[in-house]
């Protein structure tokens, strides 16, 4: 039991950073609850439903199906003010948040600002290999990968052909697994009748990580099954496989140059720099190791949740994944902590409840994990199409994305396949558009002359 301070006075100014899931539990739970005078404070306007990204990011959904503005979310929840700003730091000793739009101070103080990508020292990768986080990450990268098959239709050059078709997925965790899985989808399925002078289905697909397995949160079983079930749709898994270069023509990896104009980065991640303005032990990737109700040590005023805490539920366990699940719960128990101190009871150490993990890699596959349970295949996709459109924000969101899910699963196709922004500029050392009149190029996907290696980084377009 970790000591509180004694009730607070009413209403209590809490400030809550981050409007994710973490930050909206906590509003949530507390909402119209006197006690609180509560100021939410992001950066973005709205909420996103992160685990459907990659299908924002692959045209299978529109950015408004996944997100929702915190606003709205928050409207019945009188005692609830949200700002969109951008926090700048914490000052802990004067009990002050410091934003674009100037201080804000607080009686306790929520941070759960998440992570944010993470090059692992080679920030330089970053313009040819987006990564994945936010809705204008996954815009970036839906238009670069349409914008690839525009360019190799339009390009003479078989080889200038082959380097636009070839996608290079950095990282073989969930995110990089449902990304190439969707990216197998839609090269061989939903684009493979739409062009005239390159075969989409001759995209090559290269999931490239580090470590020697896929998933590797995921029993081994399950990241077998993952990787078969990629390879069978065409997708080159490259295990125990570190990236060393990135640029705007190819990928590296060691001796092995691979030419590829889109590469996605889905490896690491590192704390929001908002952990260092707090004076608290952190981990190498920058959380906060936090107190086991969740405060930071020696603040008990301000609680980390979310991604941005590292918390253990034993002194030699290891530290909770960062999961929408873990966030959640974290902010459910804050709320239930704050309620508790305001009525003059002690806070409660948190407890988690690990309801499991799942990951999708296609039509009928994905993999989940529950407990001692292990499913592949067909059912484990149908309970991932349920748990997503379950969890997923608002009602509106949900009947669009069970239209849009049904209508592919119908059809085959993918409805946001829109290129909104004018054309990008022409690539480096890539050949004149001039002559429309092209042959078809060699198979793209054919085995490459050039070898892959490494594990995250990853090449893409300029
Ligand atoms: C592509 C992707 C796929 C994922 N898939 C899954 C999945 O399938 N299952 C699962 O359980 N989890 C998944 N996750 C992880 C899950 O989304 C996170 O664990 C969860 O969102 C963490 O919640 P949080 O509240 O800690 O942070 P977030 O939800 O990331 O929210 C952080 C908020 O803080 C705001 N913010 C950050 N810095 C500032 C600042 N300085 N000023 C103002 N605002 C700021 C951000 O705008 C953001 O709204 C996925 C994550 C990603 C990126």
């Amino acid at each position: 039991m970790t000591p509180g301070r004694a009730p607070v006075d009413r209403p209590c100014r809490l400030v809550i950073l981050g409007g994710g899931i973490g930050g909206t539990a906590v509003a949530r739970r507390l909402a119209n609850d006197a006690r609180f005078d509560i100021t939410l404070i992001d950066r973005q306007n709205h909420f996103v439903f992160q685990p459907l990204l990659y299908q924002v990011a692959t045209a299978a959904l529109g950015a408004a199906d996944i997100a929702v503005p915190i606003r709205h979310m928050l409207k019945r929840a009188r005692n609830v003010r949200v700002l969109q700003a951008e926090v700048t730091g914490i000052c802990t000793e004067a009990q002050r948040v410091d934003t674009d739009i100037g201080p804000v101070e607080y009686n306790r103080l929520v941070v759960a600002t998440g992570v944010e990508p993470s090059y692992f020292g080679h920030s330089q990768w970053q313009p040819f290999a987006p990564s994945l986080k936010t809705l204008a990450d996954a815009a970036l990268i839906r238009e670069r990968i349409l914008g690839a098959f525009e360019r190799a239709e339009a390009v003479p050059d078989p080889l200038e052909h082959a380097r636009q078709l070839t996608f290079v997925v950095v990282g073989g965790g969930p995110t990089g697994v449902e990304l190439a899985g969707a990216l197998a989808e839609l090269t061989r399925d939903t684009l493979a009748h739409d062009f005239r002078h390159i075969d989409p289905r001759e995209a090559r697909l290269l999931l490239v990580e580090a470590g020697p397995r896929l998933l590797p949160s995921f029993h081994e079983s399950l990241s077998l099954s993952a990787r078969d079930d990629l390879r069978s749709r065409g997708v080159e898994v490259r295990l125990g496989t570190r990236l060393t270069a990135i640029t705007a023509e190819h990928v590296e990896f060691g001796e092995e140059r691979v030419p590829a104009a889109n590469v996605i980065w889905a490896a690491g991640v590192q704390a929001s720099p908002l952990a260092r303005s707090l004076t608290a032990e952190r981990d190498p990737s920058g959380r906060v190791m936090v107190a086991p109700d969740l405060s930071v040590p020696g603040h008990p005023d301000v609680f980390v949740i979310g991604d941005l805490a590292h918390w253990r539920p034993e002194r030699d366990s290891v530290a909770l994944p960062g999961v929408g699940s873990v966030a959640l719960q974290m902010g459910h128990h804050v709320a239930r902590g704050l309620r508790d101190e305001a009525a003059g009871r002690p806070r409660r150490p948190f407890a988690y409840f690990d309801r499991g993990a799942m990951a999708t890699i296609g039509r009928h596959h994905a993999v989940a994990e529950i407990r001692s349970l292990r499913f592949a295949g067909s059912f484990a996709w149908w309970l991932w199409l349920l748990v997503h459109l379950m969890f997923l924000a608002g009602f509106r969101n949900r009947l669009a994305v069970l239209f849009h899910w049904a209508w592919a699963y119908l059809t085959f196709e993918r409805g946001a396949r829109l290129i909104v922004r004018p054309a990008p500029a022409p690539l480096t050392g890539a050949p004149p558009m001039s002559s429309p009149r092209v042959t078809r190029a060699p198979s793209a996907a054919a085995p490459s002359s050039t070898p892959i290696v490494t594990r995250q980084p990853a090449a893409e377009e300029a």
